[in-house]
């Protein structure tokens, strides 16, 4: 009786449209499934947003053209829900959009006396690649970093390169970690950053480059390491890492971006 009646409905609705709806929102979530499975990359934000788009225009037309009315349904009663369940998902990648917003030139702090600061961080950086104590050194921009600064040991005091190498020292209370400098203050030592996911630029890494690059992903900071195994400089920023920089190479990309006010993606390019 009740199959009968499902039947007679289904011929109502004419069999055909049904079966391709279901087929079709079928596709759809699976491909909605299987495309969050396996882009949690970077540009995942971007990919998503076309794939969406698209997906939407695509549907929404055919809906429209075979009278389907759940999918159509769908679609026109629910992009508010959809939208926050969204912005919910992607927060970190958002987040990461929202800080390069804030990195336009209006919003760049003024930086005094910056010459000195990059000679001391330069001096520093060089001495110990050469006797190749490991290091890491954030410099904040923009985007606070007091999250990073909590989790370490609080200290603020002038940038020297003696204290610089004295805090890398191995073996010492706060050689562990990463030092983070704001405008011309040493403000924290000892401090822990996330590691970059990014599988990409993380092939081969260690701990100390995963976390400069990481720092420069949650913000937008710089980081300067130094290996404690080669001795090479590296540089991150947008959690992009540039290994193998030369003291002067450093200089050149740390005033390309302070006195200069260059693009720091640019400058180190
Ligand atoms: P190196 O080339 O100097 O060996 P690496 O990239 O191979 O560096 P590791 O050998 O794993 O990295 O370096 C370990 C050091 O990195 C730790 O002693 C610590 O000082 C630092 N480090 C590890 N994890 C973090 C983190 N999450 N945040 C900041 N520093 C960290
Ligand atoms: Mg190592």
């Amino acid at each position: 009786m009740t199959f009968e009646v499902f039947i007679d409905f289904l011929q109502a609705q004419q069999l055909w449209k049904v079966v391709v709806e279901i087929l079709l929102l079928a596709t759809v979530f699976y491909w909605i499934l299987r495309f969050l499975q396996e882009s949690l990359g970077a540009s995942v934000l971007r990919g998503l947003a076309v794939f969406i788009v698209v997906m939407f225009v695509v549907l929404l037309f055919f809906a429209q053209q075979f009278e389907m009315r759940v999918i159509t349904a769908l679609l026109t009663s629910f992009p508010e829900f959809f939208a926050i369940g969204l912005i919910i998902m992607f927060q970190p990648e958002l987040r990461r959009a929202l800080v390069r917003l804030g990195e336009s030139r209006l919003l760049r702090r003024v930086f005094r006396d910056k010459g000195d600061v990059i000679n001391t961080i330069v001096g520093a950086v060089t001495s110990m690649a050469e006797k190749q104590i490991g290091a890491l050194i954030c410099l904040e921009r923009e985007v606070s970093l007091n999250t990073y600064v909590d989790g370490g040991i609080k200290l603020d005091s002038k940038i020297t390169s003696e204290l610089m190498i004295t805090l890398f020292y191995p073996g010492t209370p706060l050689h562990d970690g990463a030092v983070i400098l704001r405008d011309d203050r040493l403000i924290a030592a000892g401090c822990l950053f996330p590691l970059t996911e990014n599988p990409v630029v993380s092939r081969g890494l260690g701990t100390r480059h995963r976390a400069g690059i990481g720092v420069t992903e949650q913000s937008d900071a710089l980081a300067i390491m130094v290996s404690e195994e080669t001795g090479q400089i590296s540089f991150a920023v947008r959690g992009t890492i540039t290994r193998g920089l030369s003291p002067d190479e450093l200089e050149r990309t740390l005033r390309q971006i302070y006195v200069e006010r260059k693009d720091p993606q640019s400058a180190v390019a």
